[in-house]
C-alpha cells in the first residue's frame, strides 16, 4: 500500500502520516518525489488492509491510497512515479542518457586492464569494469586476481578517471570490495543470494544487479527490493539475457525486459549484450537493438587481445571495434531524442 500525499502537503502532516503508520505496526518508507510525496507502508499487511486504507485516506494532506498489488514496494514505480538517476562518482544512470561501461570481463594482469581502460575511455566510454573475483563455471579456470585484481582497477581509474564497476560474490569479501569500487556488481549467478543482497544493501555504494538465467522479471525486482529494503536505494538494473532452448547464442537477450521493466519500476535499467551474446559478431546488432529498446545503458566486454583472454575472450570486442560500436550508438539515440551521457571526465 502507499500513501499519496497532496502536492502542497506541509512536512508536518508527512510527520503526521509516518507516526500513523508506525503505530499502526508498519515501517514507512517516503519516496522524496519531485512533486508530490509517496509513503510507502512496508511490513505484513492481510486482513486490515481495507479498514487501514480508508483510515490513511482520510488524513490531512493525503490525497488518496493506492494497494499495489506487486510484491515489491519501494522498487515499483507506482511507489514513486519519476524515473530514479543513480550517480556513481560524476557519472549517471537515469532516463535522459545512454551510460556506457566498458572493460575486460576479468583483470589479468596491470597492462592489460590499463591499456583496455585508456583505449575505452578514448572511445567514449563512462566507467570501467572488469572482474577481480570471478563466478566461472569450472573450479580449473581462472578465478580472478582477487586484491591485486582490485588494486589495478584503483591504478585504472586514478590514470583515466573513470569509475569503475566490479563483482562481489560473498558476505565475507564485501567489505574490501567496497573499499575500491566505485560501484560493486551482483552476478547473475547471485542474484538470489539473498544474504549478499542484504549485505551490499547495508553498504552506501551503487549496485549493478544482474539478472539472473533462470530468473523472471518479478524475480529481478524482488531481489532489488532486498537491497532497497536495507537502506540502499542506488540499484541498476542488468539484463543480460536468460537460458531458453536456443543455443546458437550464449544465452536469449530479453530486449522485452527494458521495456517491462521501466513500465513496472523507477530503477534504472541497462543491457549487456556481450553475456548474452557470447560471440563478439553478435555484440554490436544487439547493443544498437537495446539503444532502440530504450535502454539507460550499456556493458560491454573489450579486450585488447581476445585470443588470448583468460575468460569469455570469444565475445570480447577489439577496442577499434568498441570505438566503432560507440559511433553508431551515438547516431542511433540522436535519432530516438535521447543523449549519450556527456563523458565529464574526458571533457575536463
Ligand atoms: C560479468 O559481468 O562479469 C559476469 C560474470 O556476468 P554474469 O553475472 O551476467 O554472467
Ligand atoms: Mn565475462
Amino acid at each position: 500500500m502507499v500513501i499519496i500525499m497532496e502536492t502542497g502537503a506541509d512536512e508536518a502532516q508527512v510527520k503526521a502520516v509516518i507516526e500513523e503508520i508506525e503505530q499502526a505496526g508498519f515501517r514507512a518508507f517516503v519516496n522524496p518525489g519531485v512533486e508530490r510525496k509517496v509513503i510507502a507502508l512496508l511490513g505484513a499487511m492481510d486482513v486490515q488492509k481495507a479498514q487501514l486504507a480508508d483510515h490513511f485516506a482520510a488524513l490531512p494532506g493525503v490525497e488518496r491510497v493506492a494497494r499495489i498489488s506487486e510484491p515489491y514496494k519501494l522498487v515499483a514505480r507506482n511507489a514513486k512515479p519519476e524515473a530514479s538517476i543513480v550517480k556513481v562518482g560524476n557519472v549517471s544512470f537515469g532516463p535522459d542518457s545512454v551510460t556506457l561501461i566498458a572493460g575486460p570481463c576479468s583483470v589479468e594482469s596491470r597492462a592489460q586492464t590499463l591499456e583496455t581502460a585508456h583505449l575505452i575511455k578514448e572511445a567514449g566510454a563512462h566507467m570501467l569494469r572488469g572482474g577481480a573475483y570471478k563466478p566461472r563455471t569450472s573450479p580449473y579456470s581462472f578465478q580472478g586476481l582477487g586484491k591485486e585484481g582490485l588494486e589495478i582497477l584503483a591504478v585504472a581509474r586514478e590514470e583515466t578517471g573513470l569509475p569503475f564497476v566490479t563483482e562481489v560474490m560473498d558476505v565475507d569479501e564485501v567489505a574490501q570490495v567496497a573499499e575500491y569500487a566505485d560501484m560493486l556488481q551482483i552476478g547473475a549467478r547471485n542474484m538470489q543470494n539473498f544474504r549478499l543482497l542484504q549485505r551490499v544493501g547495508r553498504t552506501d555504494l551503487p549496485i549493478l544487479l544482474k539478472r539472473g538465467a533462470g530468473a523472471r522479471v518479478r524475480d529481478l525486482l524482488m531481489a532489488a527490493e532486498y537491497i532497497a529494503v536495507e537502506g540502499n536505494h542506488n540499484v541498476v538494473l542488468c539484463e543480460r539475457g536468460i537460458t531458453t532452448f536456443e543455443d546458437y547464442t550464449r544465452y536469449t537477450l530479453d530486449l522485452s525486459a527494458v521495456p517491462v521493466i521501466k513500465h513496472l519500476s523507477h530503477l534504472p535499467i541497462i543491457v549487456d549484450p556481450s553475456h548474452s551474446s557470447g560471440e563478439w559478431r553478435y555484440v554490436a546488432p544487439m547493443a544498437l537493438a537495446a539503444v532502440g529498446a530504450g535502454t539507460d545503458g550499456l556493458m560491454i566486454e573489450v579486450h585488447p587481445d581476445p585470443a588470448s583472454a583468460l575468460s569469455d575472450g570469444p565475445q570480447a570486442l577489439r577496442p577499434d571495434k568498441f570505438s566503432a560500436l560507440v559511433g553508431q550508438i551515438k547516431q542511433v539515440s540522436q535519432i530516438l531524442g535521447r543523449s549519450v551521457l556527456k563523458n565529464e571526465t574526458a571533457d575536463a
